[in-house]
């Protein structure tokens, strides 16, 4: 009797039960305790298999991934079912992903519970399904619908899967006992089941331009990412080779995805997401304090999109305005933002007047008393925000937690204002906050681990992604991403122009180059943060002397049309050529590995001095933080994933080279990145 699998005789029906908490994964154990259930049910008329705690199995365990194969393998499980002479049902509630629903499309049958979910997410793992999932759902639903679900990874619920064919019945009440009475009722009219393997009927005849079509339309999105392309061979093959050899295109797919940089990146991603949740330092029993109610001050920009994150994850928010045309204005403003998402048809009208019924506003700050959480979000100027926060201590109640926006201010010097430093905290969103999934919370010095927790939980309450950061000018993302401004400049100075800075960064991957992202948050913002640093940077501030601001002003680096649609300017042209030459530069051509090694390394090496000064945990917040705040490919795996592929070594060379051609002391490796340059060592630890 296996720990993991528990096997309970029921009549002609025996059931397998998958006990491995949390998640069910298909650790080897649940394997073998399959393998063994199955052979010892020899005789049964039935086999049900079934899923212990919230679901069926969320798949293969990713931590025995690269650690060699220990049998029983999926495959040998599932020719187990294939020669059992009974029928084998699976039943599923909360999650069948991955191998846990390639586990389940080898069954015989398959039921779920209303609102089951299905799917196979190895893409976005960076390979393709490796048993037998790309093989049989097309033999169940058609190639081109299996293709949705595979290329893709995106679940489907239970009743699609029904009506799309993949499951045989939704079955309304205990999963175990309903499943039961299915099985036995199957087999008291001898209800015929054929195997997803030994079905043609519903690829004989696939006509290949369709599919084509369809490929080409879901491989639009993918851009460089190889698994998608990977799914859509294995998916062919289904289509065009016999079953047993489908199976071998596919494990030959799967065998050299895993193995890529590609997949390698994807799953450091993958596992820092969880990661980023254990704060070092924090006891696990920390509990965060209960937030029903939130008050943010400022209805701007960032404020008012704070407030609607809240409203659409149902937490009642009050905006503060110092004035009534201000507040109704930044109400206003989120009001349209709902309104065009209704439009667009991902809202509905009711969910909507649910969303707008949870945010309020006000012009008397006397409502914060009412708050179980204050985000402050007024303009970046050190004195209003101690003002505010001196007034929010004296109105919010005692344990309250109170939170900054701010980008670049101390949170020390804001918590000092206060009888309650030690529950002042930074909560910096990413603009639009009710969009970008990236929360740096940031811990000041007397930060309590509760205010961290409390700040932590609401912003995954939210459906934001938190990574807690230390307090520094800048904090993580926007101090590394500020290191890259000056070697733009400078690129643009020696022979660039912004059109291919940014074709070779999102021909990296980027969602958006450097220069199209600066016309879009607004260049005169740059412009103001140089001039309270008192640094320069000639093209730049020229562009903005020019009135050029970005897309606000329907010119920046480049010019927009009505549908801000970007469009290389002649003009910008001028102003660069012109500074390059009162500057006395020769411009020469800049090749496309110049141009990422001089964006991308002084990044790290800023990341390097983060990690120094312990302002981020470990360098896989960093990279985390870069997928889900500033539109990096999770296929690359962020920043230091990037040096850590290039070698540290390398990385090391390069930085001192150019610190020296391009006459940036800044750009001196830090004494970490010398240290694992000469120790051969890492950032994050290699992964199989
Ligand atoms: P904004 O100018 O759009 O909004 C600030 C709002 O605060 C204004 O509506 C103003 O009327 C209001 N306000 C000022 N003083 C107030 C007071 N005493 N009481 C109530 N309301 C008051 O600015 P923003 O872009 O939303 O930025 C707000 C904060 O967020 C800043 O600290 C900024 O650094 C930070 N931030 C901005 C971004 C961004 O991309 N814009 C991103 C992250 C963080």
């Amino acid at each position: 009797m296996s720990e993991f699998v528990r096997h309970e005789r029921l009549g002609e029906t025996h059931v397998l039960c998958i006990a491995n908490p949390p998640v069910n994964t298909l650790r080897t154990e649940v394997r073998a305790g399959l393998a063994a259930g199955i052979a010892a049910a020899a005789g049964a008329r039935a086999v049900l298999i079934i899923g212990e705690g919230r679901g069926f199995s969320a798949g293969a365990e990713m931590t025995e991934f690269g650690k060699g194969r220990v049998p029983p393998s999926l495959t040998e499980v599932f020719d187990m079912i294939a020669t059992f002479p009974g029928l084998v049902v699976a039943a599923i509630h909360g999650n069948a992903l991955g191998g846990g629903l390639e586990l389940a499309l080898a069954c015989h049958a398959r039921v779920a519970s209303p609102g089951a979910s299905l799917g196979l997410p190895e893409v976005k793992r960076g390979f393709v399904p490796g048993a037998g999932g790309t093989q049989r759902l097309p033999r169940l639903i058609g190639a081109e619908a299996a293709m949705d679900i595979i290329v893709t990874g995106e679940p489907v619920r239970a009743e699609k899967a029904l009506a799309l064919g993949f499951i045989d019945a939704v079955l309304e009440g205990p999963l175990e006992d309903a499943a039961l009475v299915w099985t036995r009722n199957a087999l008291t009219v001898g209800a015929k089941f054929t195997l997803a393997a030994e079905r043609t009927d519903r690829i004989a005849g696939q006509d290949m331009a369709a599919f084509d079509a369809k490929a080409a339309t879901l491989l639009k999105r993918a851009r460089g990412q190889a698994s998608p392309r990977g799914c859509v061979e294995a998916v062919r093959a289904a289509v065009t080779l016999p079953f047993e050899e489908g199976l071998a295109k596919e494990r030959a797919l799967f065998a050299e995805l895993v193995a890529g940089e590609q997949s390698r990146a994807l799953r450091h991603i993958f596992f820092g997401e969880r990661e980023v949740l254990r704060v070092p330092g924090m006891p696990a029993d920390t509990a965060p304090l209960p937030v029903n109610r939130a008050v943010v001050i400022g209805a701007g920009t960032m404020g008012g999109g704070i407030a609607m994150s809240f409203a659409n994850f149902g937490v009642p928010v009050t905006v503060v305005e110092r004035d009534a045309g201000a507040l109704e204005k930044g109400l206003a403003r989120c009001r349209a933002n709902w309104e065009r998402t209704v439009t667009s048809g991902r809202l509905s009208q009711a969910d909507y007047e649910s969303r707008a019924k949870l945010l309020t506003g006000s012009t008397d700050m006397s409502v914060v008393a009412e708050a179980d959480l204050v985000i402050e979000a007024i303009y970046e100027d050190m004195d209003a925000k101690k003002t505010v926060f001196a007034e929010l201590d004296r109105l919010a109640r005692p344990g309250v937690v109170l939170a900054s926006n701010t980008s670049t201010l101390d949170i020390d010097a804001i918590a000092s204002v206060t009888r309650r430093p030690e529950l002042v905290v930074g909560m910096h969103f990413f603009s639009p906050a009710n969009v970008m999934r990236l929360l740096e919370i940031v811990r000041a010095k007397a930060s309590s681990h509760v205010a961290i927790a409390t700040a932590m939980a609401l912003g995954k309450r939210i459906g934001k992604l938190a990574v807690v950061v230390g307090n520094c000018d800048g904090f993580v993302g926007n101090r590394m991403t500020g290191k890259r401004s000056p070697q733009v400049e400078k690129l643009l100075q020696e022979g660039c122009l912004p059109q291919d800075i940014d074709r070779v960064m999102e021909a990296y991957g980027m969602a958006m180059g450097p220069l199209a992202t600066g016309d879009l948050a607004g260049l005169d913002i740059g412009a103001a943060v140089r001039r309270a640093r008192g640094t320069t940077a000639p093209i730049a501030d020229a562009l903005v002397a020019a009135g050029r601001f970005g897309q606000k002003t329907s010119a920046g680096w480049y010019r927009y049309d009505e549908k801000r649609t970007r469009i290389p300017d002649p003009e910008v042209e001028r102003i660069i050529l012109d500074t390059a030459e009162k500057l006395q530069i020769r411009r020469r051509t800049i090749d496309d590995q110049e141009i990422i090694e001089r964006l991308m390394l002084p990044m790290v090496n800023e990341g390097a001095r983060i990690l120094e000064e312990h302002i981020a945990a470990r360098a896989i917040d960093i990279d985390v933080i870069f997928v889900n705040g500033f539109g990096w490919p999770a296929w690359r795996g962020g920043p230091m994933f990037w040096a850590d592929q290039l070698g540290l070594a390398t990385v090391r060379d390069r930085l001192a080279h150019y610190a020296q051609t391009t006459n940036s002391p800044d750009l001196k490796p830090a004494a970490l990145i010398e240290t694992l340059a000469s120790e051969g060592g890492r950032f994050s630890p290699a992964m199989g």
